[in-house]
């Protein structure tokens, strides 16, 4: 059984076929989804999904790009929402310095509102950091949130070793399997095996060898392998291990009954 611990299934994409892309996701064996909350105005699509599947869980939050439109967010807006039985972490969240689509000022208060809203539920953040590996580890070291997970990892090790020192997660991407991308694998080796996670950020960023075409949970079979190559075990002892690790973190929600 796999997990993909972050996708965007209420996206446009994905909207004429979603059931087909669920069914497909389980013909590859992968048994739970997580899809996340990127708009507080697109949460009701997002909760709905996860209401219509057993295997489907979500997040609610605000996406660093999105966080220009939710400048004056509390707290108790994300809290409120997460009382949800569906609702199994707090995210996405982080900063995003690389597109910089809202404000950095707006970027960080938020990202330290779904902090304030993690400590508060008990509910992991999924944390998304793109060229602000600094600003994340230092706002991280300041504010101690409960353990969440580093989603679509593609920072630097000394971030991952901060992450890691506070009890989070570190979840794989497909970017593992892209042929530049060493660099990430050599940080990948070093993650505990305890502390790994896999996703596909769907639509985005296909693993090899659909590299380039619309992503979809199914495909996060192609990433587990290769994590598993890297970490020189058995796909499934790598898929056993990520999706106990999943239910760790995200204790909310529970495993398939078989
Ligand atoms: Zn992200
Ligand atoms: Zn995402």
């Amino acid at each position: 059984m796999l997990v993909d611990s972050h996708c965007h299934l209420d996206f446009p994409d994905f909207a004429t076929e979603r059931e087909a892309i669920v069914a497909r996701a389980r013909s590859a064996g992968v048994e739970t989804m997580l899809t996340i909350g990127t708009r507080l105005d697109e949460f009701a699509t997002v909760r709905a999904i996860a209401e219509a599947h057993n295997e489907i869980w979500c997040s609610v939050g605000v996406h660093p790009h999105e966080a220009k439109d939710y400048a004056a967010l509390a707290p108790q807006q994300l809290v409120a929402l997460a009382a949800h039985p569906k609702v199994v972490g707090i995210g996405e969240t982080g900063l995003d310095f690389h597109y910089d689509l809202s404000p950095r000022d707006i970027q960080e208060r938020l990202f330290r509102t779904h902090i304030a809203a993690s400590r508060e539920t008990g509910l992991p953040l999924i944390i998304h950091a793109r060229e602000a590996d600094g600003e994340v580890a230092g706002i991280l070291d300041e504010e101690r949130p409960p353990p969440g997970v580093m989603h679509c990892f593609s920072s630097g090790r000394a971030l991952a070793e901060a992450a890691l020192e506070l009890g989070f997660y570190i979840s794989v991407s497909g970017l593992v399997t892209f042929r530049n991308a060493e660099e990430l694998r050599a940080i990948v080796r070093d993650v505990p095996l305890d502390r790994l996670l896999v996703e596909t950020d769907a639509p985005y960023l296909a693993p090899v060898p659909y590299r380039g075409k619309r992503n979809e949970p199914a495909y996060v079979a192609a990433t587990a392998a290769a994590v598993a190559e890297l970490k020189g075990i058995e796909l499934q002892h790598l898929a056993a291990t990520t999706s106990a690790n999943f239910f760790r973190l995200f204790g909310k929600a529970s495993a398939p009954v078989r």
